[in-house]
């Protein structure tokens, strides 16, 4: 395994793979790795020759600074579980790397951002569509991998791909939420739950597991209220949004349609905020 911190030597060496013949596969992340994480980077090893993983806090998706401060960063220990799994290369860059200049490209989602994640951190998907854009530009990936954790961020990521990239031939692969055994979702921000945050933290997958064996019976407008009174209960949680929308446009629907629906949630518990979501 080899960490390169330089875009156009990764360029260079992952173009001479492909010259080979050799399939590649991308799993971009802001490391802090996890289970959830290492979900993907196992499917991709085992699906392509040749697995990169990006290690890169982006600075222009984060819209609260104490956020970007306090987000845990630890590159050593990254790289030992990533030895482990039997990765090819760790893509590890400085900021000028991937912005050698501000970035001012503004992305257009159709509506995708208006909703949930984007109305409550504005700008975030601008930020993960500039980061995104410049690592499939870098990497001549055969396939990337992304996690249904980040429903929407999901979406934003196929329509940047379909809609602005049509000069790149990679397929987006994504892979199901990874759980700890009492539901919560794993997340690298879990790591600044205090004991008792995260002993309220599983309520949140359990109140959406809940409604979603209710969906047939309740209505939309009953199944949101109910549930976030259910969490908001809890003296350690606060709900931001409860959202449940249409798979295709991130809009809130007034009526389910099963398998084309989703229930998206965010939380504060304390002073973290943790994202879930789940399949109506
Ligand atoms: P992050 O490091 O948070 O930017 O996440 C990198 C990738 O891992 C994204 O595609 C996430 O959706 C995915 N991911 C994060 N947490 C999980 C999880 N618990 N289960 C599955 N995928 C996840």
């Amino acid at each position: 395994m080899k960490i390169i911190k330089n875009s156009k030597e990764l360029t260079q060496i992952l173009t001479e793979h492909k010259n080979d013949n050799e399939s590649i596969g991308f799993v971009p992340t802001m490391g802090a790795l996890h289970e959830g994480h290492i979900s993907l980077i196992r499917r991709s090893v085992n699906e392509n020759m040749i697995t990169v993983v990006s290690i890169f806090v982006n600075p222009t998706q984060f819209n609260d600074p104490d956020d970007l401060d306090k987000y845990p960063r630890n590159l050593d220990e990254d790289a030992r579980l990533l030895k482990y799994e039997k990765v090819n290369y760790i893509f590890a860059p400085q900021e000028a790397e991937i912005y050698p200049e501000k970035d001012t490209r503004r992305f257009d989602f159709n509506g995708l951002d208006e909703t949930m994640e984007g109305k409550y951190r504005k700008g975030h998907f601008n930020g993960v569509a500039q980061v995104v854009s410049r690592l499939l530009e870098i990497i001549p990936a055969d396939r990337a991998y992304f996690g249904q954790k980040d429903f929407q961020q999901l979406a934003i990521v196929k329509y940047l791909v379909k809609n602005y990239m049509p000069q790149i031939d990679t397929k987006i692969v994504e892979g199901p939420t990874i759980r700890e055994e009492d539901g919560l979702a794993m997340s690298s921000r879990n790591k600044h739950l205090s004991k008792s945050e995260r002993l309220a933290a599983p309520i949140i997958h359990n109140t959406l597991a809940y409604y979603q064996a209710r969906v047939n019976t309740m209505k939309v407008e009953e199944i949101k209220e109910e549930a976030v009174n259910k969490i908001n209960a809890h003296p350690l949680l606060k709900v931001e949004y409860f959202e449940i929308v249409n798979n295709e446009t991130l809009q809130p629907i007034d009526k389910i349609i099963p398998g084309q629906s989703t229930g998206c949630i965010a939380v504060y518990a304390g002073k973290t905020r943790l994202i879930d979501n789940i399949s109506f």
